[in-house]
């Protein structure tokens, strides 16, 4: 967006996407691959998670990024519409909230969101941070401690082991941080079993190929991580990479796409099909705009029901809706699958 990148704008993205080889014949449409499978259309399965965008604005500006997140975004949650997210949240079966952004702890009221959240019981409190947040400014330092205070489960991206990798995708000096914070986590109790409090990474591929097998991943990690520095988490989920927002302009720029997109494509993987997270999960935008997953959001595609905002949430009217998809969405079903929570099949 900063750089008035023809890509900002959503319409043509969704162009890319639905365009050349998938308009020529060349690939099948993901419509038309699950239809194959009987898969289409795809419906939800019971409302689990709730995930909120608490707004863009973000320390960091990584390369690979969907949300296209930064500084200068000013897409922010008010309070108002995190009331309307707390009454869902009371009111409806949902297992866990997942408070995603940009840094969702840059939110003027981030703490206050989860207080809340932790007041009324909600059974899993899920904090997407990107680590480097809680060094940023010394009012973040005490993240930690406020997170174990509430037992929210972290989930941070941490791109590799090593410094150039990492920082090659994210930005440099975020490797250094993010081992910094790691630590500060661990010292608050973090990634230690038995503790409860639960501290997960997730990984993607630094270029145009599929992720590496996720217990292989998460077996190197753990041992680097802690033969280095001595830190401990629980979980490495392996997450691919999704051809929209920052990740196609790379795909673009360095004459990718097409490849890219075949690769998923023949990586395609129906048992996946059937676990992917927009069957249980809904997407809050910081507007409150409705979507079935976070990239649907950044991509626009609101929900095909006339419930499309928080404030007329109806989970009986919203379980009768078909999933919006598109191309995109071959990311989610390649190989082992791929979602927030890493590989599904
Ligand atoms: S930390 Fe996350 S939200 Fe922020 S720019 Fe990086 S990928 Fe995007
Ligand atoms: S991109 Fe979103 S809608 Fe498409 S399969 Fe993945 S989670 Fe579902």
């Amino acid at each position: 967006m900063a750089r008035e990148s023809e890509l900002a704008k959503k319409a043509f993205q969704k162009e890319i996407l639905s365009n050349g080889i998938f308009r020529d014949g060349s690939l099948h449409t993901f419509e038309k691959k699950i239809n194959t499978y009987r898969e289409f259309p795809l419906r939800p399965n019971t409302l689990e998670v709730l995930q909120i965008n608490l707004g863009y604005m973000c320390n960091q500006v990584c390369a690979h990024c969907h949300v296209d997140a930064g500084p200068d975004r000013k897409e922010i949650m008010t309070r108002e519409t995190m009331e309307q997210c707390l009454e869902v949240a009371t009111k409806s079966k949902v297992r866990t909230v997942d408070l995603t952004g940009g840094a969702p702890e840059m939110n003027p009221d981030f703490r206050w969101m989860v207080e809340r959240l932790y007041a009324i019981g909600v059974e899993e409190i899920i904090v997407r941070s990107n680590l480097t947040i809680i060094l940023a400014h010394r009012k973040y330092h005490d993240l930690p401690q406020f997170f174990a205070k509430h037992k929210v489960h972290v989930v941070s991206s941490l791109p590799f082991y090593q410094k150039e990798k990492t920082d090659k995708q994210r930005g440099s000096g975020v490797f250094a941080k993010s081992i910094e914070a790691l630590q500060m986590l661990n010292a608050a109790g973090y990634g230690h079993s038995g503790s409860g409090l639960v501290l997960d990474l997730v990984y993607n591929p630094s270029g145009a190929f599929l992720p590496g097998d996720q217990i292989a991943l998460e077996h190197d990690f753990k041992a680097a991580l802690k033969e280095d520095f001595k830190i401990d988490f629980n979980n490495l989920f392996v997450i691919t990479n999704m051809p929209i927002s920052r990740f196609l302009d790379y795909l673009l720029a360095s004459d990718n796409y097409e490849d890219y997109m075949y690769t998923l494509v023949d990586a395609f993987n129906p048992a996946a099909v059937a676990s992917v997270m927009c069957k249980n999960t809904i997407s809050v935008g910081w507007n409150g705009g409705l979507y079935d997953c976070d990239f649907n959001q950044m991509l626009e595609m609101p929900l095909a029901s006339p419930v499309r905002h928080i404030a007329e949430f109806d989970e009986t009217k919203l379980q009768e809706r078909n999933i919006m998809i598109s191309q995109h969405c071959y990311g989610c079903a390649a190989g082992a699958g791929s979602s927030c929570q890493g590989t599904v099949a």
